[in-house]
């Protein structure tokens, strides 16, 4: 294998970015000389060059948590790698999914900046998060809750609702009214979200059927 397209330091490494494939959290980052990428690309597993040890390492060897190379890329200037894979179990030797996170708090203070909503970091989330909280609704049925009404009332009342909403996007939208349109279709899609539950469909079918079509 030529490597020579890759920009190792001065003491040939480059660091390696491990990201999970179908997560996309960053789980560990680690660095790589000529013989660990050599190793990783022909076995399809991860291995790093350790610093400490300064011997190859072959990533799980002891703890079983080995890494599945998916797809491997570099960057713009040849100087990082990144791997997408999938982990047999977690990344850090605490026993953490990924080194970045934890009972013990990495989160650096004094940033000011932060995004603190879901929406802001990762705005897919959301409808997660809401399918989660109709689920637990339906699990536990309580008292006072307007979702609970309505898996009470049952399918029929859930149908009119889905419709009375789809009504109200098509009159937000027919008004040219932005601030409407958002606030109606929210209302769709939460009533919607409370159809799949009834009917058994996660919310991920919807996706892969997407999915399914952005494909062809
Ligand atoms: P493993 O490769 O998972 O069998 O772990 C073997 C050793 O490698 C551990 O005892 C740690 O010293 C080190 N190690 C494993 N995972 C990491 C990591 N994500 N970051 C740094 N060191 C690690
Ligand atoms: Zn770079
Ligand atoms: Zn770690
Ligand atoms: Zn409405």
């Amino acid at each position: 294998m030529d490597f020579s397209q890759f920009r190792f330091d001065k003491q040939g490494l480059l660091p390696a970015i491990v990201q999970d494939v179908q997560t996309g959290q960053v789980l560990m980052v680690a660095y790589m000389n000529q013989d660990a990428l050599k190793k990783s690309l022909t076995t399809g597993q991860m291995w790093f060059y350790s610093r400490s040890r300064q011997a190859l390492w072959h990533k799980g060897e002891t703890s079983g948590n080995t890494q599945t190379i998916v797809q491997a890329f570099y960057d713009c200037d040849a100087d990082t790698l990144l791997f997408h894979v999938i982990p047999a179990g977690p990344a850090c030797h605490t026993g953490e999914v990924s080194c970045f996170v934890g009972a013990s708090d990495h989160e650096v203070n004094h940033t000011p900046w932060l995004l603190t909503s879901t929406v802001e970091q990762r705005p897919s989330d959301v409808l997660q998060l809401l399918e989660q909280r109709v689920a637990e609704r339906a699990a536990e049925m309580p008292e006072g809750s307007y979702t609970t009404y309505l898996f009470e009332k049952g399918i029929d009342k859930i149908l009119k609702k889905v419709g009375e909403e789809t009504a109200e996007v098509i009159i937000g939208a027919k008004n040219r009214n932005p601030a409407e349109v958002q606030y109606e279709v929210a209302d769709l899609l939460y009533h919607l979200m409370v159809m799949l539950r009834e009917q058994n469909v996660p919310f991920s079918a919807i996706l892969q059927e997407l999915e399914r079509r952005y494909a062809n």
